[in-house]
């Protein structure tokens, strides 16, 4: 099933009430190329579960500081990890969470590179003074496409599909209110309540068509609702905000916007809402260009823009975590937000 779309903005022109005019939206930022059944996307090239299992094992060995906690299990019974850097629990606390989705797969694939990074010399000092929380896998069974429905028509080639649902096609950031999925009540049982977590950045992907000043975005950022969040904590989130805007967009390749699109009302099933206003976290969504695999073409962007999108999570995950390790987080203006345009959406259905 494939929607009707009127994508002739992409050739440069939009057809609006019969008449052609033509559009601006011409490059994407970072040159991405898009997809429309162009460009090939091979899930090969991306972690595995067990792949991912093994580097976390590896790296366990390698970093002192590093530790891995099983939380639960996914409804095929995988092991879901959280990797924790817990210095001291005095310190602030963040939680990082990838692939709630699991079509948004560079995420993981940066969470991992910053793992890896946080063993190096590059990230000195930053451990000392912020406990780190990342869950680098969260929906693996959906990331694996080992559910119990069909993924009929998905674009990518490859050893396998990847789907957004978990395997019983919940969406897993529907259900943080009535947690009727083993991953959620991991999640909220084994990390949300037990620890002391002060920010969380929710790590996705969305569809590839979003522009803003008619270009396409690298990515979007969003803050929790202010009717269902403490005002202290919302501040703080846009604080965090600040610090991903701040150290994304003047990148060649950087261009962000405020969220708009599936998620954008108001669900306390939604983590970055829910556990906002449930935990008093202060939470930030942070959206990567295009998903690695779908039904719907323009959800898909091809595998030639992997390398910034991946970057982007990296960076949106170690500058925050440098920020609140150094408190400069604290004094982050939030002025920017009232700047900042909301995405567009190219299509029509
Ligand atoms: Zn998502």
């Amino acid at each position: 099933m494939r929607k009707h779309l009127i994508i002739a903005a992409i050739s440069g022109a939009l057809v609006l009430g019969g008449t052609a005019i033509t559009s601006p939206v011409v490059n994407a930022a970072g040159n991405g190329p898009e997809y429309q059944g162009h460009e090939t996307i091979n899930t090969q090239i991306l972690h595995t579960y067990q792949e991912m299992m093994t580097f976390l094992e590896t790296q366990n060995k390698k970093q002192a500081q590093m530790e891995v906690e099983v939380i639960g299990q996914t409804v095929k019974g995988r092991d879901i990890p959280l990797v924790k850097y817990m210095s001291d629990p005095a310190n602030p606390t963040i939680l990082y969470l990838a692939q709630q989705h699991g079509d948004e797969a560079l995420t993981t694939e940066g969470m991992l590179d910053y793992i890896k990074s946080l063993g190096t010399g590059k990230n000195k000092g930053v451990l000392d003074n912020v406990n780190i929380l990342l869950i680098p896998m969260y929906n693996a069974d959906g990331a694996m496409g080992d559910v119990n429905y069909e993924l009929e028509d998905y674009a990518a080639k490859g050893p396998r599909h990847l789907t957004r649902y978990n395997a019983n096609q919940v969406d897993l950031n529907r259900d943080h209110e009535a947690r009727t999925q083993p991953e959620t009540q991991a999640l909220h049982q084994n990390v949300l309540q037990k620890y002391d977590i002060d920010y969380m950045i929710d790590l996705h992907h969305q569809g590839a068509q979003w522009v803003k000043d008619d270009k396409y975005v690298s990515g979007a950022i969003f803050y929790p609702y202010p009717e269902h969040t403490k005002a202290d904590v919302l501040y703080k989130s846009k604080q965090l905000g600040a610090v991903v805007y701040e150290a994304i967009e003047p990148k060649g390749w950087g261009h962000l916007a405020k969220y708009a699109g599936k998620g954008s009302a108001y669900g306390a099933g939604i983590g970055v809402y829910g556990i906002a206003n449930e935990y008093d976290i202060s939470t930030l969504l942070l959206e990567m260009r295009g998903t690695a695999d779908n039904a719907f073409d323009f959800e898909v962007l091809g595998q030639k823009s992997n390398g910034y999108l991946t970057k982007q999570s990296v960076i949106g995950m170690e500058k925050t975590a440098q920020a609140i390790a150094d408190g400069s987080v604290l004094n982050e203006s939030i002025e920017f937000w009232e700047d900042l345009p909301v995405q567009e959406s190219i299509l029509e259905d």
